[in-house]
């Protein structure tokens, strides 16, 4: 799916800022548009008690920079975003390398409830949930904890909820070549969450069916009916 159309999150902040062109706040003395129709005030920053205004986004950049400083932040590497995005530095053949095995097991594996939090890529604000797996393994099984991992490394990145369903889902698929994989992806969005309260409590389910469980409506039944309970 493309960036910016992430049925999770209606409306990026690129399409909101491209709905309101020429919105910027009058300029002050002296102040001049850059290239892009910003207004930057020239010399000291300037700090307002109202919200913020479109041209101030340098000011708060500077704020922030001095907030990171401030408590001893190295703003070049900020450690709190580096811990939220670490999956972009792990790999599934890292975490799957020796817990895949072979057994004779051929009925439904499922684990549910698998708590995910990661940040969506359209307003770098949270999501968080929970995902539920299943799989029908031929001859290889992978130990239950590496499926909450393989949750974890596509989560800890810039994610689009339908895009983490689907990674789990071909992650899985190709670590195992089982005869099928489901995946259940319930999030909240704080991006729609804090936008009204009649959103408060809504939540996006996403899912991706492969093989089996795909074409065989019994086993897709007895998945949904084992996660329910
Ligand atoms: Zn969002």
């Amino acid at each position: 799916q493309a960036l910016g159309q992430g049925m999770a999150c209606p409306s990026s902040f690129r399409q909101r800022s491209q709905q309101r062109p020429g919105k910027a706040p009058p300029a002050a003395g002296g102040s001049r548009a850059d290239a892009k129709g910003k207004v930057r005030a020239p010399g000291l920053v300037q700090y307002r008690l109202g919200a913020p205004e479109v041209g101030e986004l340098p000011a708060l950049e500077d704020a922030y920079l001095s907030i990171l400083k401030g408590v001893g932040e190295n703003p070049a590497t900020p450690k709190a975003m580096q811990f939220l995005t670490k999956g972009y530095q792990e790999t599934i053949e890292d975490i799957l390398n020796d817990a895949i095995f072979d057994e004779d097991h051929n009925e439904m594996v499922i684990v549910k409830d698998i708590d995910m939090f990661s940040l969506c890529e359209h307003h770098l604000v949270p999501f968080f949930g929970k995902v539920h797996i299943g799989y029908l393994p031929t001859k290889k099984v992978v130990g239950l904890s590496k499926l909450a991992r393989i949750v974890e490394i596509f989560s800890r990145r810039l994610q689009v909820q339908e895009r983490l369903t689907r990674q789990i889902a071909l992650a899985i698929t190709e670590a195992l070549k089982p005869a099928g994989v489901a995946v259940i992806v319930e999030a909240s969005h704080m991006c729609m969450v804090m936008r009204g309260v009649q959103k408060m409590n809504s939540r996006t389910v996403t899912s991706t069916m492969l093989g089996v469980l795909r074409e065989d409506p019994k086993t897709r039944g007895e998945f949904l009916t084992l996660i329910k309970n």
